[in-house]
């Protein structure tokens, strides 16, 4: 099925020469040091299980993170785990609620739960999730769903609103915060409510900041219950095979710190000089903490997305709530500055 609002394909995608700006990954790959490890496991990958890459990522996620392994369970990616928890905690009478614009994978698969669906706008004054707002519009609901960064507008929801939304919910509901570009952030995490025993599952991916979206790997953080819950069909059996090679190669991106940090102000540096480009050219955007900014034109973004195409620069897509917005991606200094020139040449 078609992805919702998704823009025209840009007429240069997969071109060699096209600046890739538009599906928020990382300019680049792994960590080399990371990737060497993921190299160094591939002729063992006859295997489903070549050694102890998998404790060895459990491991390390735990001293990490905090927390005990057990509340820890990988997947290849996050996606998996998100359409999960609402397929755990969702059904009749027992609604999705998230913000507008956000991620919208929660929504498909409300739809296709037919279950009820409550959009809330983001709060007006920050652009953060509207936590009250959201459980105003439902106070029934079986899942709330919490982007933060949220995609698209790489604002923040302050994690004391997150708790405030975890200890006022429904009982028997779950509050899923999806930490995807918590990295880019440097921002505080939920996951202390994991160990703190609260109804709330937070997922992360490999496929942002540590460069590894084709490599697929995500780790869920919740209660053991809740995993449970999560994977009562298969019993952790047809969840439980992963890549070695992102097995591998996750594990040691984990440890290293400053390598993140060295990232985090890469993008930061980029984002920046973009911003203060879109400041020239009197561009309305949405300050970001992430590695996107929401940038709004004067025209459908559809017509400025093809125009950027044509100068081979492939750029995000729009939101129907805000048809005039683009969501950019932060790429390497050097495809931004490609991002300016082609932006001079498409509003000239
Ligand atoms: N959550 C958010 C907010 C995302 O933006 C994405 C991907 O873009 C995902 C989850 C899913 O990513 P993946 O399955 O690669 O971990």
């Amino acid at each position: 099925r078609a992805a919702p609002s998704a823009g025209p394909k840009a007429a240069f995608v997969g071109h060699p020469d096209m600046v890739r700006i538009g599906s928020n990954e990382c300019w680049t790959g792994p960590f080399p040091d990371a990737a060497q490890a993921g190299i160094a496991v591939i002729p063992q990958g006859n295997r489903y299980e070549p050694s102890d890459l998998r404790q060895t990522l459990l491991f390390n996620a735990s001293q990490v993170e905090g927390v005990p392994v057990d509340h820890i369970q990988p997947w290849a990616g996050s996606s998996d785990p998100l359409c999960r928890s609402i397929v755990s905690f969702a059904g009749p009478g027992r609604g999705v609620v998230t913000a507008n614009p956000t991620y919208e994978a929660a929504w498909m698969v409300a739809k296709w739960l037919n279950v009820k669906l409550t959009r809330v706008p983001l709060r007006a004054r920050d652009q953060a999730t509207d936590v009250r707002g959201m459980l105003a519009a439902d106070p029934h609901a079986g899942v709330y769903y919490v982007c933060s960064p949220n995609n698209p507008t790489g604002t923040i929801t302050p994690v004391e609103d997150i708790e405030w939304l975890v200890d006022n919910k429904p009982k028997g509901s779950i509050v899923v915060v999806d930490e995807a570009y918590l990295h880019f952030a440097g921002t505080p995490s939920a996951i202390p409510m994991v160990k703190a025993g609260k109804d709330v599952i937070v997922l992360r991916t490999f496929s942002k900041l540590f460069g590894m979206a084709g490599l697929r790997l995500g780790l869920c953080f919740a209660r053991p219950d809740i995993l449970s819950k999560m994977l009562r069909y298969d019993g952790n059996y047809l969840s439980y095979m992963l890549p070695v090679t992102s097995e591998a190669i996750g594990a040691h991106s984990l440890l290293m710190a400053d390598a993140i940090v060295q990232r985090r102000n890469e993008m930061i540096a980029a984002r920046d000089f973009t911003c203060a480009h879109l400041k020239k050219r009197g561009i309305p955007f949405i300050p970001s903490q992430a590695n996107m900014i929401m940038v709004q034109w004067s025209k459908p973004a559809a017509e400025v997305k093809a125009a950027f195409a044509a100068q081979k620069v492939e750029i995000g897509r729009s939101w129907e709530i805000w048809p005039n917005r683009s969501r950019i991606t932060i790429g390497s200094m050097a495809n931004m500055q490609a991002f300016c020139t082609a932006l001079d040449k498409v509003m000239a």
